[in-house]
């Protein structure tokens, strides 16, 4: 097996493109498992960590750009993320353990597509876009669309993420992340939720996105849970109905970890405590 860490986007591009079945490594902790348990034998790895530009986290349109190798750890301890989008870090924050939020990515998140992925729900909630680089040229694709199913995405050969883009929030806006795991930490979502809304000064919802994960093969954005909340106080009825919604969309399996009741059931539980906590941080109280 060849390893490379190539200094800039061009090389990157032209060595993933050369080597059908190349892999990209960022943080690693999904690649190095697999290639551990002889799940993939690739010919060829390719680090991003040492392109420019991959590590940074930089402020763009009013919102903020990150690298596609930047770590869990960093995107905590970042200022502005946490003032801007609380419920993407907190969701980068769920990721493993300590030392797994140093180096894993949200783009490694993100393409190795599990349903199940922490971080994932949380930038489509935000309305998250990749860039993507290839060898033909720079794309820029909403991130919901980069997964296509469980371990598939939409990227071409030769192309990978170089950053993902969080838009600016707007005024009286907050966004929340919540996650439900049979056990405390280290663990699967059984259920995961995103929330991103926005108020009027009178407290009512004038935007949202509400974003379900593990509950199908792909995140799903729940569009009749936005509308279900749109022009409302988050009261008892209006949350009701944005739990019911989730729960209604959600397309989950049957497993050990949970049924298809439960999972829905949990769907509705998470959206609606999500829903609560995105208010309370758009009404800039703390949560
Ligand atoms: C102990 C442990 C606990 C974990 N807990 C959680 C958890 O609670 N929640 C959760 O969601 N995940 C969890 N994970 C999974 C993993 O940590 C995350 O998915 C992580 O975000 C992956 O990021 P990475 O940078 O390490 O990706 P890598 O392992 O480097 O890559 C993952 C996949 O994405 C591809 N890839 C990486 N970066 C790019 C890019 N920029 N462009 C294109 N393709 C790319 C790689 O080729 C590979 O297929 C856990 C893993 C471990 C080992």
């Amino acid at each position: 097996m060849r390893y490379e860490a190539p200094s800039s986007v061009e090389d990157a591009v032209a060595t993933l493109a050369g080597a059908p079945g190349a892999h990209v490594l960022a943080g690693g902790t999904d690649l190095l498992v697999r290639l551990r348990s002889e799940m993939i034998e690739p010919d060829l790895i390719v680090d991003i960590k040492r392109i420019k530009g991959m590590r940074e986290i930089a402020p763009e349109a009013g919102g903020w750009r990150i690298g596609a190798a930047v770590s869990g750890a960093e995107i905590g301890e970042h200022e502005g993320l946490r003032a801007d989008w609380p419920g993407v870090v907190e969701a980068a924050g769920l990721i493993g353990s300590t030392q797994v939020q140093g180096r894993a990515t949200l783009a490694g998140n993100l393409c190795n597509a599990s349903p199940a992925a922490d971080s994932v729900p949380a930038m489509v909630a935000a309305g998250a876009v990749a860039r993507i680089v290839g060898p033909e040229g720079t794309r820029d694709l909403a991130v919901i669309d980069v997964p296509k199913g469980p371990g598939k995405t939409a990227l071409a050969r030769g192309e990978f993420i170089a950053s993902i883009l969080l838009p600016a929030k707007a005024p009286r806006s907050g966004d929340a992340y919540l996650r439900f795991i049979p056990r405390t930490e280290m663990d699967i979502a059984v259920v995961g939720c995103g929330v991103s809304l926005s108020l009027d000064e009178e407290g009512r919802v004038t935007a949202a996105r509400v974003a379900l994960g593990a509950v199908g093969p792909k995140v799903i954005l729940v569009d009749a849970a936005a509308e279900a909340i749109m022009g409302r106080a988050l009261d008892e009825a209006a949350l009701s109905d944005l739990a019911a919604a989730c729960s209604k969309a959600a397309t989950p399996i049957d497993d050990k970890r949970g049924t298809v009741a439960f999972r829905r059931h949990v769907a509705g539980v998470l959206a609606r405590r999500a829903a609560v906590i995105a208010g309370a941080r758009a009404k800039g109280e703390q949560a």
